[in-house]
């Protein structure tokens, strides 16, 4: 059976933690479908989505299993679109519980067929985020450390 699990969100930008979410998540997956949201009437993107789509597909580079597409419409939508039977969300801590569960209550309600698969951050991942990064490299800060390609 082909498992094909979308990893939706803004990945603005992606990071490590995003990184190990994918590769962990390939034990379980057949493919895993990276799949960079947008909202098509505001940019409001502090990286911009080619240059996201470029780094994260030479991240993975040497993984046929792990494809890279930006999308602008309901990501249940879009998961049916791609056959993807199965979400695949990250979780460090309670805030991100709250929101993947209302996120995944109306992702079940638009779209009975997707399950969404919830993994563990590594303790090494917990603190970075996306907006963490964003502000340090706003003010000229070094983020090499915390993301896997080189800006
Ligand atoms: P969104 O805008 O949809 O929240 P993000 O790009 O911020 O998208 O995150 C995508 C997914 O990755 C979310 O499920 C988020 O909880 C998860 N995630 C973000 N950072 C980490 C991390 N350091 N470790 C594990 N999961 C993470």
């Amino acid at each position: 059976m082909n498992r094909i699990a979308l990893f939706p969100g803004s990945f603005d930008p992606f990071t490590k933690g995003h990184e190990d979410i994918v590769l962990r998540g390939l034990k379980v997956f057949d493919k895993i479908i990276v799949a960079i949201g947008y909202n098509s009437q505001k940019n409001n993107r502090y990286f911009k989505i080619d240059l996201m789509v470029e780094k994260i597909s030479a991240t993975f580079k040497d993984f046929p299993a792990i494809q890279v597409i930006t999308y602008s419409e309901l990501t249940a939508e879009f998961a049916k679109k791609h056959n993807a039977r199965f979400l695949l969300r990250g979780l460090r801590n309670t805030t991100d519980f709250e929101y993947e569960n209302s996120i995944a209550q109306v992702n079940r309600y638009l779209n009975t067929e997707l399950e969404s698969v919830f993994l563990i951050t590594s303790p090494q991942f917990a603190s970075i985020s996306s907006s963490l990064i964003r502000e340090v490299h706003r003010y000229g800060g070094d983020v090499s450390q915390l993301i896997p390609y080189k800006l």
